[in-house]
């Protein structure tokens, strides 16, 4: 195996859009999905000469609560510098970044019994958005939109630890379940990576601007493939930075890669420089949530469950909380969590799903494990009503369990039911003896919700004319 002896380092650059309000310099609104193109602008974020910058205190809060749960020493005192460069999508020929002291230091997260290093995590503005109306390289032309211009982002950065594309991929996905646990993330955003990757401590190649885990993990693949063949047919690996093509899953040249002092940073004269006091910090600390570690640690305490299961439950800020949620109202939390992390999560996969692609609803789940703890629907069936939820037509597991007969018939006791339902409506009763066969059905479906489905229509009406006379 090649790979064998080939020394694999990757280190990342993420980006994640924080849940703010406003833009990180301006009071724009956030909301750029929703709205017509260069309608969310400022002479601020448009970078008008003269205008004046000032920090939306939200984006540092959320930043320091990722730097936190990212380990990090947290900078008190901080700056904001401009990274020099001309592109369209920068009107100020400068974006606003971090660059000699970021909010966020040194820290790590864990995989497995790994720790990745990250090195840094800091606040910077988004670019504006180029629209090439006939696709990349296909167009005469390019629109600009400038809503997204000033937009916050945390970017945080890996030392080169990751050694496959396999752990890189595991890393997005463990860090995108903390910043979910955080609640900064901006919803119905996707996290971005820049990958670096050398081979054999040769130079470093960056692929830029990966959305999609899966996406991260072919690039890489791919790339470590090219580097080997290059260094076979005895070229050098040049740095410089390529872009990853989704249709033909190949990665490309974009150009040389700059270095730092390319950009020529200078400290941003229009802002003020940041300290956040103890209090501020002490604070921030103190409202910092569960994150997955701990709930992990309490899953398997409170609910008695395998570290395997819990981690699995946990793995998915959604999943945990609905598996919560299911059994306070009482439900099993061992049956509970065979529903979800065994039959869910296989539905899923098999059908090649996200959690957040299917529509769950916790009552749902929790009757269906309460029919499963009073013994009234086989393994078989269990299956069978779950894929119908999440791959059929949706309906619950408990009406299609009760619509196709497929309810245990427990041993009831069919005689003193109808009694008790005859005498809880005296004026059902007293409306059919007066000839109303109507009231037959109504009292039928009592009797019929009671048995949870499990009596035969027939001789339920059959047993409501023997007794109500
Ligand atoms: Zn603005």
């Amino acid at each position: 195996m090649e790979n064998e002896e080939t020394k694999v380092m990757i280190g990342l650059e993420i980006h994640a859009y924080l849940d703010t309000k406003s833009k990180l310099f301006c009071s724009c609104p956030t909301n750029v999905n929703e709205s017509k193109p260069n309608s969310l602008c400022c002479p601020v974020c448009l970078g008008h000469p003269g205008s004046k910058p000032v920090l939306n205190e939200k984006a540092v809060e959320l930043g320091t609560k990722v730097g936190l749960a990212l380990n990090c020493k947290i900078n008190q005192d901080f700056f904001f510098s401009r990274k020099t460069y001309f592109y369209p999508d920068m009107s100020a020929n400068y974006q606003i970044t971090q660059y000699e002291i970021p909010l966020a230091g040194k820290g790590f997260v864990e995989l497995g019994d790994k720790k990745i290093t990250i090195r840094r995590a800091h606040l910077e503005i988004d670019p504006a958005a180029l629209i090439h109306p006939s696709g990349m390289g296909q167009s005469n032309y390019v629109l600009i939109d400038y809503n997204r211009s000033g937009l916050p982002l945390i970017e945080i950065v890996t030392e080169p630890d990751l050694t496959t594309p396999d752990e890189a991929r595991e890393f997005l996905i463990t860090l995108e379940n903390i910043l979910s646990y955080l609640l900064v993330l901006k919803p119905e955003t996707t996290l971005k990576a820049d990958c670096n990757i050398s081979i054999n401590g040769g130079n470093r190649v960056e692929i830029k601007n990966i959305s999609g885990f899966a996406n991260a993990k072919k690039a890489l693949t791919y790339e470590i493939k090219r580097q080997i063949n290059e260094t076979k047919l005895g070229k050098t690996i040049e740095q410089h930075t390529r872009a990853y093509n989704q249709e033909t899953n190949t990665t490309i040249p974009l150009r040389k890669k700059e270095t730092e002092e390319d950009y020529g940073y200078i400290f941003d004269p229009d802002l003020v420089k940041v300290n956040l006091t103890d209090e501020y910090l002490n604070k921030i600390k103190s409202s910092m949530p569960e994150l997955p570690k701990e709930k992990i640690v309490r899953f398997i305490k409170e609910y008695n469950l395998s570290e395997y299961d819990a981690k699995v439950l946990c793995s998915d800020f959604e999943l945990s909380n609905l598996f919560e949620t299911i059994v306070k109202k009482g439900a099993s939390p061992k049956i509970t969590n065979q529903i979800l992390t065994r039959e869910f999560l296989s539905i899923l996969n098999h059908d090649s799903l996200n959690f957040n692609q299917v529509k769950i609803n916790e009552t749902d789940i929790f009757d269906l494990v309460k029919l499963i703890e009073s013994e009234k629907v086989s393994d078989k069936n269990v299956k069978e009503s779950m894929i119908n939820y999440i791959s059929g037509d949706k309906t619950s597991p408990k009406s299609y369990l009760e619509k196709n007969n497929l309810l245990v018939d427990t041993t009831i006791d069919l005689d003193s039911i109808v009694i008790s339902v005859i005498d809880a409506n005296p004026k059902a009763k007293e409306d059919y003896k007066n000839g109303n066969e109507k009231t037959l059905n109504f009292l039928a479906g009592q009797i019929m919700r009671q048995t949870k489905g499990s009596a035969q229509i027939d001789k339920v009406l059959e047993k409501l004319k023997e007794k109500i006379n």
